[in-house]
């Protein structure tokens, strides 16, 4: 079976105005359908096909560039629509993953500057990311549709959440304001999903 492109969890006005309805419809609908096709045109009749994304980003350093650039914004992209949902007051984790943040960052209001930090670091188009390597939360980066699944790209463990800084995702409303685009992807976590992905891998 060849990889598809799973509609999103919620309508694609469901993040106003946080995440604008057009942006959604282009990030969801051109963006991530096109990395999906290209991901299938370039495993198509290779070892890959029929492996799991996951099997397919571990050893992505053996294969073409259009697999590496694909498969990774494939499965980013899928991770990203997963851990969104309408915005919340007062939106923030609760449990052992509140703990556990609280206590490898001071709190959350200094994982989210470390975090938001991280992402406005990031030079031109990437990731941002909070993974679980070898049992502990860390906030790491990569570039293009790069990930923490990859070997050797400095970025290591299972991502638990990440941040898409490609201008794709926020151009059109907010122009070059990087920094107010992560402001806003605050508002729109689904931190239930994010508190499952944790329990997983911990
Ligand atoms: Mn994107």
């Amino acid at each position: 079976m060849p990889f598809e492109l799973a509609p999103l969890p919620y309508a694609a006005d469901a993040l106003e105005p946080y995440f604008d309805k057009a942006t959604m419809e282009i990030h969801h609908g051109k963006h991530h359908a096109a990395y999906t096709t290209n991901l299938n045109n370039a495993i198509a009749g290779t070892e890959l096909e029929g492996k799991t994304i996951e099997d397919i980003l571990k050893v992505v350093d053996k294969f073409t560039p259009a697999v590496r650039n694909n498969g990774g914004g494939f499965y980013n992209h899928n991770l990203f629509w997963s851990i969104l949902r309408p915005a919340k007051e007062n939106n923030a984790p609760s449990g052992e993953l509140a703990n556990d943040i609280n206590a490898t960052f001071g709190s959350f209001d200094a994982f989210k500057e470390e975090f938001g930090k991280a992402a406005m670091g990031r030079f031109g188009s990437g990731w941002a990311w909070l993974c679980v390597n070898k049992g502990k939360l860390e906030i790491c980066t990569t570039a293009n549709q790069d990930n923490p699944l990859m070997p050797g790209v400095g970025c290591e463990g299972q991502p638990i959440l990440g941040i898409d800084v490609w201008e794709h995702a926020y151009y059109l409303k907010y122009q070059n304001r990087r920094v107010e685009y992560i402001a806003a992807f605050w508002n729109i976590l689904n931190w239930e999903q994010i508190a499952k992905n944790y329990s997983v891998v911990k």
